[in-house]
């Protein structure tokens, strides 16, 4: 029995806890992560290389860079975009906190930018009112795998010489005009963290069609050398490394790539069952009164990795209060979305009104989808809410 079969077996039971996420991990990822242990080669090398390929392949890039985190992709993205001390950064406050954290670590300063209130993303106006004479750059997320508006923000970023990061932390699998997100970005930025759809433990892979992009991160990942470890050891000759610039130690494992290979093969089932149960979340709560859901923007398809709902002003009972009940009742939900702005840690970043972002922050939740969810779990889900929105 896989891991996600006995969890599955154990969660059938009309009272055990409904999880919000399970990574979808099986016997194939545990044998492959044990023959790169057999293989004596763990730290990056093969596995990472086919690992970047296909990832880069199935994403619609040119090339792959493997690193840590998600957040390690971020952060070289804008090293190589040219973003430095001083400069500004527009990132939308609706984001995991990571987002803006990577403007501060290279001395730049995140502005805030407000977002679209149905997709939870950027908007050309929004950033619009978010630029300033020194700002250098924009991180466009795409919100729990909701793609953004690409063409008019791309356009806009264009027009203003602004270079524009893709997080695209969320959105593996995920599709802009009928090709997955990923395609044309100047740089996006994923991210293998177990709270998504294609999971390494840790782990994270910036991409794009730059040659000498890829290169120089390949290079800062690594410490700033001119040639990889892997490269080195593969050679029959002695290789004199140079170390180019201050770098980093952002390297993925082989290890996480070759559970990384697996997961890839399963993203198009992945998703596929993450849709399905969003479109029964869907009809099942279009009668609700006080309750909308996160869907498809006209121009694209999500791939939920986070299935949101949204409580009207009206709604008899609080976020904070149905969360509880959730909970009461078994069921782990999650609070909407962070607001980065709101956070100690922002409190001194200049921001405009964010008046979207914080609606959408702090009247939203995070419903359970999870490979193997049953339709007897989730009528547990939804009783809670109809019964909530009765009052
Ligand atoms: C998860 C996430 C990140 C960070 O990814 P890590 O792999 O955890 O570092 C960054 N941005 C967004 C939007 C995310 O959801």
């Amino acid at each position: 029995m896989s891991v996600a079969d006995s969890a599955v077996a154990t969660q059938t039971a009309d009272t055990s806890r409904i999880p919000v996420m399970v990574p979808w991990l099986g016997e194939e990822e545990a044998e492959a992560a044990a023959a790169a242990v057999r293989s004596g080669w763990v730290a990056q090398g093969p596995r990472v290389a086919e690992f970047e390929q296909a990832f880069a392949a199935r994403v619609g890039a040119a090339y792959g860079v493997a690193v840590s985190s998600g957040t390690t992709a971020l952060h070289l993205g804008l090293v190589v975009l040219g973003v430095g001390p001083g400069d500004d950064v527009v990132v939308p406050s609706l984001s995991f906190i990571a987002t803006a954290n990577v403007a501060r670590y290279v001395g730049a300063n995140p502005v805030f930018a407000d977002i679209d209130p149905v997709t939870g993303n950027l908007t050309p106006e929004t950033i619009e009112a978010a630029l300033t004479p020194n700002t250098r750059a924009v991180i466009l997320v795409h919100q729990g795998g909701v793609p953004a508006e690409l063409e008019p923000i791309r356009e806009l970023c264009r027009a203003r010489s602004v270079a524009l990061l893709e997080d695209a932390a969320c959105a593996a699998g995920a599709r802009y005009r009928g090709r997955p997100v990923g395609v044309g970005a100047q740089v996006a930025a994923w991210s293998f963290h177990p709270r998504k759809l294609l999971t390494t433990g840790e782990g994270g892979m910036a991409t794009t069609d730059d040659a000498e992009w890829a290169a120089r991160m390949r290079r800062l990942r690594e410490h700033g050398m001119n040639v990889s470890a892997a490269d080195r050891h593969a050679s029959s000759k002695p290789v004199l490394e140079a170390y180019l610039e201050t770098g980093f130690n952002y390297r993925m494992t082989d290890i996480q790539a070759a559970v990384g290979l697996v997961q890839l093969g399963k993203l198009a089932a992945t998703v596929a069952e993450r849709r399905e149960l969003a479109a029964r979340y869907q009809r099942e709560l279009a009668g609700v009164p006080g309750l909308s859901t996160v869907a498809d923007p006209g121009y694209g398809e999500t791939n939920y990795q986070s299935f949101w709902v949204r409580l009207a002003d009206d709604f008899p009972v609080t976020r904070d209060e149905l969360l509880a009940r959730l909970a009461d009742a078994g069921i782990s939900a999650r609070r909407g979305i962070m607001a980065a702005h709101l956070e100690p840690a922002y409190l001194d970043a200049p921001a405009p009104p964010l008046p979207a972002t914080e609606a959408l922050s702090l009247n939203s939740l995070i419903l359970p989808v999870f490979h193997g969810m049953t339709v007897a779990q989730q009528d547990r889900v939804l009783s809670v809410l109809k019964a909530a929105a009765r009052g």
